[in-house]
């Protein structure tokens, strides 16, 4: 029996041995909760860093998902040293994923001190908390697409930025300057952005300085069930919903001339544990779904999603018409093929353009006519116009893109009508 009890917990040692640990930031955000699920799945042992709360719940989405007692959580504090510290004592971890940060644009414009303190210095107290511990882990920052910030279409493009900044620096040194790849400028526009770039630059400094294995991942947008309400995808998603329901007779929307390249959390969450595993350290890698849609057409595409088929649009003011919006455009752009629709087609040959003074946009759609307004505080002082990724690097060490724009769609509008709605609100 006691030789018995001995192989036992001499196996159960191993198995401790070999389950690879991690911390990850960011543990009640939107991505944390979903790859901490991935990693559980694995046979990690995960921890995860979590904001103080005054009433002492644990984070909803960690409740829903089921996670809370699979995870050790860790109470602490980006912005200051000596808990983010004590994280890193606590759970030794293999691989420390840095997803935890003040990730949205608009509230870095208004607080941009309080978007420094969590990320950037939240990012250096981990790499500075990993040196002074002498830990060997690796370490995966989650950079942004934002880093990237203007990229130029064309000419016409170069010379209109170079109107409304003054500067541009540094110049372009080829037109288009898209897809971008890691050897892209780097032209922030947002505190947020400048805050990655600070990151991204001290997660490499740390390896070529320390040798710390820090890898820089920059993230292009990602969108899915449990994206925040704040951002466009879920704001659209939400207001659709609303809309449907009979609670809301317009949607309220800001830039709809604003190209992003949305992927898939679960594609993001792939490729953040790929780079834990086959990275270079002190390497940067982009990961994007090599797509890019404006805003306008994820409004019509999550409008499709509910049978609202948009025939027509036009803008309230009568000075512009679209037959078909949302007709599939087979063209290539900068070299790419994907899938986008006539009026990203339309927007990205510069034979369209949507304005204030336009009020907004009349869709006549199969179920009826739908009233999208423009909200001029949804305008930001500076904004990102297009953002279209070149994957390949990440792609060479064997990511694959698994999601379409449409399961992206699908994945949040499953996710905001079971979570926000459908208790509340009957059908009309
Ligand atoms: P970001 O790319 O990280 O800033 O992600 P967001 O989802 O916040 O914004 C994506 C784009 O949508 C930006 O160009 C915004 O200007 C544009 N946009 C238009 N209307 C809205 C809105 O109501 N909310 C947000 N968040 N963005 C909007």
């Amino acid at each position: 029996m006691r030789r018995f009890l001995f192989y036992f917990y001499s196996l159960f040692q191993l198995v401790n041995d070999l389950s690879k640990r991690v911390l990850i930031t960011g543990i009640s955000g939107f991505v944390g909760p979903l790859l901490a699920k991935k990693l559980l799945s694995l046979g990690y042992e995960v921890y995860g860093f979590y904001k103080r709360r005054a009433d002492g719940y644990v984070p909803i989405r960690l409740r829903l998902l089921g996670l809370h007692n699979s995870i050790k959580l860790i109470e602490g504090d980006l912005s200051i040293m000596s808990s983010v510290i004590a994280s890193l004592r606590e759970s030794e971890p293999d691989v420390v994923f840095h997803l935890g940060a003040q990730s949205f644009v608009p509230r870095s414009f208004k607080d941009p001190i309080e978007t420094y303190h969590v990320n950037t210095m939240g990012t250096i107290y981990l790499l500075e908390g990993i040196r002074l511990l002498d830990l060997d882990s690796k370490f995966i920052f989650a950079g942004s697409s934002e880093e990237y910030g203007l990229q130029f279409i064309d000419k016409r493009h170069y010379q209109a930025m170079k109107e409304k900044y003054g500067i541009i620096y540094p110049e372009p040194e080829k037109l288009p300057e898209l897809p971008i790849d890691e050897n892209n400028p780097l032209r922030p526009l947002s505190p947020y952005a400048t805050s990655k770039v600070h990151g991204d630059f001290s997660t490499r400094n740390y390896y070529y300085s320390y040798g710390i294995k820090g890898i820089v991942s920059r993230a292009f947008n990602h969108e899915g069930p449990g994206r925040g309400p704040e951002f466009v995808t879920s704001a659209i998603v939400i207001q659709v919903l609303e809309l449907i329901y009979g609670k809301r007779d317009y949607l309220r929307i800001g830039n709809v001339n604003a190209f992003r390249d949305w992927s898939h959390v679960n594609d993001v969450i792939d490729a953040y544990i790929l780079l834990s595993e086959k990275g270079n350290p002190g390497d940067v890698y982009v990961v994007g779904s090599r797509r890019t849609n404006s805003v306008l057409s994820f409004i019509l595409l999550t409008l499709k999603e509910f049978g609202y088929i948009t025939e027509k649009l036009e803008t309230l003011d009568g000075s512009i018409t679209v037959k078909d919006p949302i007709e599939e455009c087979g063209e290539k752009f900068f070299g790419l093929n994907f899938f986008k629709t006539k009026v990203d087609c339309m927007l990205l040959q510069g034979e369209l353009e949507f304005e204030l003074k336009h009020k907004g946009i009349k869709l006549y759609t199969s179920k009826g006519t739908v009233t999208v307004k423009f909200d001029p505080s949804k305008f930001r002082p500076s904004d990102v116009p297009i953002l279209l990724s070149n994957p390949e690097k990440i792609m060479s060490l064997g990511w694959r893109i698994n999601h379409s724009l449409s399961d992206i769609i699908k994945d949040q509008v499953a996710y905001y009508s079971d979570m926000e709605l459908r208790k509340s609100i009957k059908p009309k």
